[in-house]
């Protein structure tokens, strides 16, 4: 009896995965919108605004430890190394659209409003793994205090970053960003997805499928022509990030319309 229940749910959530619906993450958040800029807190409530499933951001952590939300290493006219830095030296700095540089706890107060969207938090390289450990550990236990543990998944380009997370919460959600890792050994280390450039889902189409039979979930980045959304779409992916996530959603409504 009991075999033949794990059977039905195994079967149950095949399907589910075989006829899910592609679904958009906004890169940076939705910047390339009236009054945004990327990894703005602007950019995670547009993301808000137009429904998209998911709102990724980057973080860098200061030498004090303060975790920031920057895509680059360095910030500033100066080129700052965030990392060497302490919060101090950058906390007045402006993105492009006059907003000051967060820090992750206010980029995360603004998420608790969000209604729709969920954060992909992307844990940036630092120079050692000491460092990367430290910010890795520093994002998890921000993420537990604020509550936030179910509306929220980790991606890295760096697996000593993937690893940390899990063994901080063994229960996260966490993509490898990089294909030096093939979905077998993402599967090994106990990655939930992987999240590859599109153009690896070109040149290996089959990965798609590979990676469903492992139980991995795909997304990929960062898709923004007409041609390659609906190339993805198509492929079955399961998850597209992108700078036009208003457009792609509504490609994906396109082909679902016509399936
Ligand atoms: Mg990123």
């Amino acid at each position: 009896m009991k075999t033949r229940l794990i059977f039905v749910a195994a079967m149950l959530m095949y399907v589910a995965i075989l006829s899910a619906q592609t679904r958009v993450v906004a890169h940076r958040g939705y910047w390339k919108t009236e009054g945004s800029a990327q990894n703005s807190i602007t950019a995670l409530m547009k993301a808000d605004q137009v429904q998209a499933w998911g709102s990724e951001l980057d973080i860098l952590q200061t030498a004090d430890g303060v975790l920031v939300v920057n895509h680059d290493a360095t910030i500033g006219e100066n080129k700052i190394l965030i990392e060497d830095a302490n919060y101090a030296d950058i906390k007045d700095i402006k993105l492009s659209n006059g907003e000051t540089l967060p820090t992750l706890k206010e980029y995360m107060k603004a998420f608790k409003k969000c209604r729709h969207t969920r954060l992909i938090l992307e844990i940036k390289q630092h120079t050692t793994d000491e460092k990367m450990q430290r910010a890795t550990r520093a994002v998890v236990e921000m993420v537990k205090k604020m509550k936030i543990g179910k509306r929220v998944e980790y991606i890295s380009f760096m697996p000593v970053i993937c690893d940390e997370v899990l063994k901080c919460d063994p229960s996260a959600k966490v993509a490898y960003l990089s294909n030096k890792l093939t979905p077998a050994q993402c599967k090994e280390r106990g990655y939930t997805g992987v999240d590859f450039h599109y153009s690896i889902f070109q040149l290996r189409p089959h990965w798609v499928k590979e990676c469903h039979d492992l139980g991995l979930e795909v997304n990929c980045w960062t898709v923004n022509s007409d041609a390659a959304l609906r190339q993805m779409i198509e492929l079955g992916v399961d998850i597209i990030t992108t700078d036009v996530p208003e457009r792609a959603a509504e490609l994906i409504k396109e082909y679902e319309s016509k399936k």
